[in-house]
C-alpha cells in the first residue's frame, strides 16, 4: 500500500466509525426507561438529566471553594410524563442507566438533550 492509499483507507474507516458512533448514540437515546411513580415508559432521551454539583469548602488560604460534578449515579433524572425526579442511584433500572451513560463511552451530557445543573444547598457560614 502507498501512503496515499493508506490515507484514503483511514478516511473511509474514520467515516464508518463516526456513523457507528451516531447509530449507537441513537439506540442509547431510544432505550425505554420506566418511571417508578407514574409507571409510564419513556425513551431515555425524553428524560431530563440533572447534573448535580457538590461544594468543596475553602481550606487554608487557597484550597477549596469550588463546585464539583457529582458522579452520574448521584445525579437525578426527571420523568417527561409526571415530572417526578429520581436519583439514578435509587432507580430500579440504575445498572442499565449507568451502562447506557457512564459506561457507553459517551459523556452523559452528550446523551441527554434536556439537561440542567443543580447545586447542593450550602450551609456554610464563615465566621
Ligand atoms: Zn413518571
Amino acid at each position: 500500500m502507498t501512503i496515499a492509499e493508506i490515507d484514503a483507507e483511514t478516511a473511509t474507516l474514520n467515516k464508518k466509525l463516526e456513523e457507528l458512533r451516531k447509530q449507537k448514540l441513537e439506540i442509547i437515546r431510544q432505550e425505554p426507561i420506566k418511571c417508578t411513580k407514574c409507571g409510564e415508559t419513556s425513551a431515555l432521551n425524553d428524560w431530563t438529566f440533572i447534573q448535580d454539583h457538590w461544594f468543596t469548602y475553602p481550606r487554608g488560604c487557597n484550597e477549596g471553594d469550588y463546585w464539583n460534578d457529582s458522579p452520574v449515579d448521584l445525579c437525578h433524572i426527571v420523568c417527561p410524563k409526571c415530572s417526578n425526579r429520581k436519583r439514578i442511584y435509587d432507580h430500579p433500572g440504575k445498572e442499565r442507566i449507568l451502562e447506557l451513560t457512564e459506561r457507553s463511552k459517551f459523556h452523559v451530557l452528550t446523551i441527554f438533550e434536556k439537561k440542567k445543573d443543580e447545586y447542593e444547598k450550602r450551609n456554610y457560614n464563615p465566621r
